[in-house]
């Protein structure tokens, strides 16, 4: 397949392109993503047959996650890339290749217009939306490591309170797999935030095969990595949104001067 990605296969010209970024010359070492930041769906595609009242739910994004990353980037002053389209269309943070990339059914809402797709269809999502995201972010890694300036990964997501029928009881959870020095450092200084409760790889963990951010971003070029789940109903208005970035913010602060004090970065 074609790597270079073309957003003409899927977007009208009036409409905007899938990366977003925010502060590209911000100072942190924190590089920011958000893999379902939005929840647009190219013209072309015309809604994929999903009524409207499901287009706002958290199946076709991580909902408040925006809010909270462009807050964040500007108090840590840190890099924000972020993809705009609805995960429904292709989710950027699945390996093209599982079924779950561009999903038949999420939770129970079937999608019509992901059913059947030619090869081709599937191809447009991945050039059009898929390709430039990821590209983008590892153009951006491969610049900060020529040039010698720390990259920590941090994956900003948003989880629904209620899934399948089954209440989640964590306000907050770090997703990591193989990185051992971000993870830790984040779940100390969150279970020490009062009135938390803080899951760890919960209710995810990463994998290679139900993740890709994660692993092909941060694991495979040996970056600090963690991915955040923050659960909608905390970020739902701005208030919310506002409160957690400055939480995280200041942690992460935090945990910037001891990854300097241990020269690790
Ligand atoms: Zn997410």
């Amino acid at each position: 397949m074609e790597d270079t990605g073309d957003t003409s296969l899927l977007l009208g010209g009036e409409e905007v392109p899938p990366v977003r970024e925010v502060n590209a010359s911000g100072r942190s070492p924190f590089l920011l993503i958000c893999d379902h930041y939005g929840r647009l769906i190219p013209r072309r595609l015309a809604d994929l047959g999903v009524p409207a009242a499901e287009l706002t739910r958290h199946i076709a994004w991580d909902i408040g996650i925006a809010g909270v990353a462009e807050a964040l980037s500007g108090q840590l002053d840190a890099h924000l890339i972020a993809q705009r389209y609805s995960r429904l269309v292709i989710d950027c943070n699945r390996p093209p290749e599982v079924p779950s990339s561009i999903p038949h059914l999420s939770e129970a809402t079937a999608i019509p217009g992901n059913e059947g797709l030619a090869d081709d269809a599937v191809a447009a999502r991945r050039q059009a939306i898929f390709q430039p995201y990821h590209r983008r972010i590892g153009e951006v890694i491969e610049r900060r490591l020529r040039e010698g300036v720390p990259t920590v990964l941090v994956s900003l997501h948003s989880f629904t309170p209620v899934y399948a029928g089954v209440a989640r009881p964590w306000h907050v959870g770090t997703l990591y797999h193989r990185d051992t020095r971000l993870p830790p450092l984040l779940l100390e200084l969150l279970r020490a935030e009062p009135g938390l409760v803080v899951g760890d790889n919960q209710p995810y963990a990463v994998s290679d095969a139900t993740d890709y951010s994660i692993p092909v971003h941060g694991e495979a070029r040996g970056l600090m990595n963690s991915g955040l789940e923050i659960r909608q109903d905390l970020i739902a208005d701005p208030a919310g949104q506002r409160q957690w970035a400055d939480r995280l913010a200041r942690i992460l602060g935090e945990i910037e001067a001891t990854l300097r004090a241990q020269r690790l970065i």
